[in-house]
């Protein structure tokens, strides 16, 4: 039997409609996006909107920084000495139409080394941990492949630079 797939945390991303993507929140009144999702009412400076959509963010972005994790990280992660761990890379993606950096690992097998700044990355699905005949899912960060197709026409962010 295959372990039962669940996100570490809901709302945040979907992969409904067979393309994976993050979920932010939108204000309806001024625009400004949300990551980690905000449901109760605009962060924004001088607006006072309290209805937020769901939109699913960019799949693309550009890597803004990056570092790697080589220590197990302590309770409440999932951790212990018993568990298999490996040292993973950690990514800071600015998201252009966003404005906005969003924080993930990498995905198995990134290493520093195959990262720059300014680099274009995708969003993929990923695990976190396997616990309790459970997957936990999450999301990943990985290097787009130089030969692939372009994603839907639209140049990448940051192309001008
Ligand atoms: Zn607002």
């Amino acid at each position: 039997m295959s372990p039962t797939r669940v996100p570490v945390v809901d709302g945040w991303f979907t992969a409904e409609g067979g393309e994976f993507r993050l979920l932010g929140t939108c204000c309806r009144d001024c625009g400004a996006v949300y990551f980690p999702r905000e449901d109760a009412f605009c962060r924004a400076p001088g607006c006072s909107g309290t209805e937020l959509a769901e939109v699913p963010l960019s799949r693309r972005g550009r890597v803004w920084s990056y570092t790697d994790g080589r220590y197990r990280p302590p309770a409440p992660y999932p951790s212990g000495p018993e568990r298999t761990w490996r040292p993973y890379t950690l990514i800071a993606v600015e998201l252009a139409a966003e404005r906005m950096v969003v924080l993930g690992q990498g995905a198995p097998g990134v290493a520093l080394a195959d990262l720059a700044i300014g680099m274009e990355v995708e969003v993929v699905p990923g695990v976190l941990a396997e616990e309790d005949g459970r997957t936990l899912t999450t999301w990943h960060w990985r290097p787009v492949p130089e030969e692939g197709p372009a994603p839907d026409g639209r140049p990448a962010p940051g192309e001008a630079s």
